[in-house]
């Protein structure tokens, strides 16, 4: 047997997976469902089909590959990773390796590593963002299970991994569902990156009545500064590009209905189940749904009518630099609480998770990738008992300067009619977040009012109850 290491599914990110390990000089035997795509994959290899072999069964794959085995699944996430965890189970060997590199709910890797122990078999549950092209070229790595077995193939996740200034995007970032559980986040904040960034794009478009073309050159402007990062250039590039077909703008020929595939509800429901407000990404994830249900967004604009009509005039500098604030202070706020979820899922599993390397690895390869991550990460690393992103030192001055930027652009697209949901979700969090004396008081009250719950006061210690009278607590 010659290969080092192999990989089950060949679809669109298991096999740029694939060539990217044969390009690192790692010999991979490699096997999918359907035979003919593991053919036309080795067609398609030219050169790097010296460090490939195809495999046709199972047996085979386990066959050509040298123990101790590391063997990637990069399936279908649900079924068909047990599927394919059952079929390895008996044809493997005290020591081999199974790696899910598939976006799995990291509480299903949770369950696989339950179900492993004691197997002799290791299970890593790794998370893998950067889409085809990441795949392909770099893709940024989170992984989850012992430290000991991530060791043994360190070298090679390391090799095929994105670099930022030659420095790996890729770690071990604990025990079980660590690595998935992060890549959940991961696309949660992406969800509302997106998002957030499309409700900038609305409100050039309807506000004002911009062509795609003018507001891509915006973002590209931005590209340039302080909102560096892969979304804001591809939007531009997106927002520029001419549809071959009628020539228009492609974005406006392509139907206002987005997909999602979970990872970004998951990131939602679980904030949900920590106790964790994560409301840009739950408002981004609802932006989701509600743009699926065109027919009935289509009979609530004719009953209520759309948005204001646009302003029959450019916006001026003054408008946009307010964007382009507002868009920093909304990203602040959704990282703000992605890293305060993966915090509390830090203790409550007790994974120790490093934020500063989960910041690191995420600067190249992944889809959020951004100048702000290596921002972010130096300011965890300088405060690391830091339990808020925004009560860190340079976020503090970061939000400071742009917070009333967010404030105006949510005003003007309040008055407007112009949706901005996580926008405004962003704020809202920020505003209730630095209120020293919230309204709960209220609350506690209504509570104990109406279900004799008790509360806390101010000047005394205890629980107490208020002077409600007999006509409380029913
Ligand atoms: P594709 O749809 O391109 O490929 C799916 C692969 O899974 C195929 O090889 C398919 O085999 C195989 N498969 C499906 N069901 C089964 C089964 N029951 N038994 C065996 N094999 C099966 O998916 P992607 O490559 O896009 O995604 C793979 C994983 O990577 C998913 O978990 C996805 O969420 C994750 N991911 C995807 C990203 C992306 O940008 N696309 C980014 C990051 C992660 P067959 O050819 O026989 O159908």
């Amino acid at each position: 047997s010659k290969a080092e290491i192999g990989l089950i599914g060949l679809g669109v990110m298991g096999s740029n997976l694939a060539l990217n390990i044969a390009e690192k000089g790692y010999p991979i035997a490699v096997y999918n469902r359907t035979s003919t795509r593991t053919g036309a994959f080795f067609e398609n290899a030219g050169d790097l089909r010296g460090n490939i072999v195809p495999c046709a069964s199972l047996e085979e794959l386990v066959a050509q590959i040298k123990p101790p085995r590391p063997i990637i699944l990069m399936v279908q996430a649900g079924k068909a990773v047990d599927e394919q965890i059952e079929g390895l189970r008996d044809l493997l060997a005290q020591g081999d390796i199974i790696i899910d590199a598939g976006n799995a709910n990291f509480r299903d890797t949770m369950r696989r590593f339950a179900e492993l122990e004691g197997s002799g078999l290791t299970f890593i549950g790794m998370g893998v963002s950067g889409g085809e092209e990441g795949a392909r070229h770099g893709p940024s790595i989170m992984v989850g299970g012992k430290e000991d077995a991530y060791k043994r193939v360190e070298s090679v996740l390391t090799a095929i991994a994105a670099r930022y200034e030659g420095e790996p995007c890729c770690a071990w970032l604990g025990e079980g569902g660590a690595g998935h559980f992060v890549k959940t986040i991961h696309n949660g904040i992406e969800y509302a990156d997106m998002q957030m960034i499309a409700e900038i794009y609305g409100i050039l478009r309807d506000g004002f009545g911009m062509e795609a073309k003018e507001i891509g050159a915006i973002f590209a402007r931005w590209n340039e500064g302080r909102l560096n990062s892969y979304l804001v250039e591809i939007t531009a590039a997106v927002l520029e590009a001419a549809d071959p077909v009628s020539g228009k703008p492609m974005v406006d020929m392509i139907l206002d209905r987005a997909g999602q595939k979970g990872t970004g509800r998951w990131s939602a429901v679980e904030a949900q189940m920590m106790g964790v407000p994560a409301t840009a990404i739950e408002s981004a994830v609802a932006a989701r749904s509600l743009s699926a249900e065109k027919e009935l967004r289509e009979a609530a604009a004719s009953a209520y009518g759309g948005a204001a009509e646009p302003a029959g005039r450019a916006p001026d500098k003054a408008f946009i630099d307010d964007l382009e604030l507002a868009l920093f202070a909304g990203k602040i706020a959704a990282y703000a609480q992605g890293f305060a979820v993966m915090a509390e899922a830090s203790s409550e599993f007790k994974w120790n998770l490093p934020m500063p390397a989960i910041a690191r690895i995420w600067r190249a390869g992944c889809i959020i990738r951004s100048q702000f991550l290596g921002t972010l990460a130096r300011s965890f690393e300088a405060d690391t008992k830091a339990e808020n992103l925004l009560l860190i030192g340079d976020f503090v001055e970061m939000m400071n300067e742009a917070q009333p930027s967010l404030r105006r652009v949510v005003s003007h697209a309040a008055l407007g009619g112009l949706p901005a949901p996580a926008l405004s979700a962003a704020l809202g969090y920020f505003d209730a977040f630095r209120q020293a004396r919230g309204t709960a008081n209220l609350i506690q009250a209504q509570r104990d009012y109406f279900g004799a719950h008790g509360f806390e006061r101010v000047d005394v210690e205890g629980e107490h109850h208020g002077p409600w009278g007999s006509g409380a607590a029913s």
